[in-house]
């Protein structure tokens, strides 16, 4: 296998053209998968020190984020981190320290996991993704870009250039919870993040997305429609969380069966909408 390391996108898009060859980034998806022989590059792309793809500039018309930026220098991002505070969350309960040090938000975003938790935050902030390398460039909604698990709207010698956040609104309320088998370091059994507003006590705006509960992270229409333009009360609380559980499809694997992690989703959506809408919290 050989290995180079990439310091212009030029450079990255003649590479990527070569039969075998595979990009990396932080290497921690990646070289898990070649540890199991899931993956065998006869090429690796190291984009590590394209400095164009690690930029993250913000201004009042919204975020653009190089895919290479590592998790903890967009946490060191006080600017980001306080306008995009749901992104903030995620991303500061993405593995550990030394984990957060290497990986990439757009590793994160390619390697297409239905646990991505990235991916939530940037779905409810409704995040769209640039290609190049390809015939032309092109940008897509996040959601058309996840296709599946470990699918992607990638062709042969695209590679992820940056994702785009539109302008947030001031009043957001944001939420995100990842329910796993342990407290830290843990891959999700189940996620809900979103971002809901109010106005004289009705519900104006509300984005959901939830995540390990089906093929791609979600994005969680049904509820969204439900609630705005509502008051939240038990009754609204146990609707949206029903309908989080019919919005879902999810899988059994080795974490948890698959309703577990149904009622899962429709408990977090509950308990966004009673925290955020003041009422108490439910009783176990
Ligand atoms: C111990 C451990 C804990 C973890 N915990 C979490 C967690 O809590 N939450 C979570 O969501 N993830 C977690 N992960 C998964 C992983 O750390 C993240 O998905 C990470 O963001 C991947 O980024 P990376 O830069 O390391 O990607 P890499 O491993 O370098 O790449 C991953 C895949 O994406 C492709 N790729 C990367 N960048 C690009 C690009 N710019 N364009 C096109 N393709 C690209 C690569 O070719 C590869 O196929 C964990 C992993 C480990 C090992």
């Amino acid at each position: 296998m050989d290995y180079i390391r990439v310091t212009s996108e030029d450079e990255l898009a003649t590479a990527l053209r070569r039969d075998g060859a595979v990009l990396l980034a932080g290497g921690t998806d990646l070289m898990v998968k070649m540890r199991g022989w899931a993956i065998r590059p006869s090429l690796l792309v190291d984009i590590s020190r394209v400095d164009s793809l690690r930029r993250v500039s913000t201004s009042s018309d919204g975020a653009v984020i190089g895919s290479a930026a590592r998790v903890a220098d967009l946490l060191a991002n006080s600017t980001l981190c306080v306008r995009y505070p749901l992104l903030a969350a995620v991303l500061r309960s993405l593995g550990s320290v030394q984990i957060r040090n290497r990986a990439t938000l757009g590793g994160n975003l390619a390697n297409a996991s239905p646990a991505a938790d990235s991916a939530l935050a940037l779905l409810a902030y409704d995040a769209r993704v640039s290609l190049a390398g390809g015939a032309a460039e092109r940008t897509l909604p996040l959601a058309e870009f996840l296709q599946g698990p470990r699918r992607t709207a990638l062709q042969h010698g695209e590679y992820l250039r940056a994702i785009d956040l539109p302008a947030p609104r001031a009043d957001w309320i944001p939420f995100f919870h990842k329910v796993g088998r342990r407290r830290a370091l843990t891959i999700a059994i189940a996620s809900v993040a979103g971002l809901l507003a109010f106005r004289d006590g009705d519900i104006v705006d509300a984005r959901l997305a939830a995540g390990s509960v089906a093929p791609t992270p979600l994005r969680l229409h049904s509820v969204e429609q439900l609630v705005v333009g509502r008051h939240v009360d038990d009754a609204l609380v146990a609707t949206a969380a029903a309908t989080a559980t019919r919005a879902v499809a999810p899988i059994a694997d080795v974490r948890a069966t698959a309703s577990y992690r149904r009622e899962v989703a429709g408990e977090l959506v509950a308990r966004f909408l009673r925290e955020a809408g003041g009422l108490a919290p439910a009783s176990l």
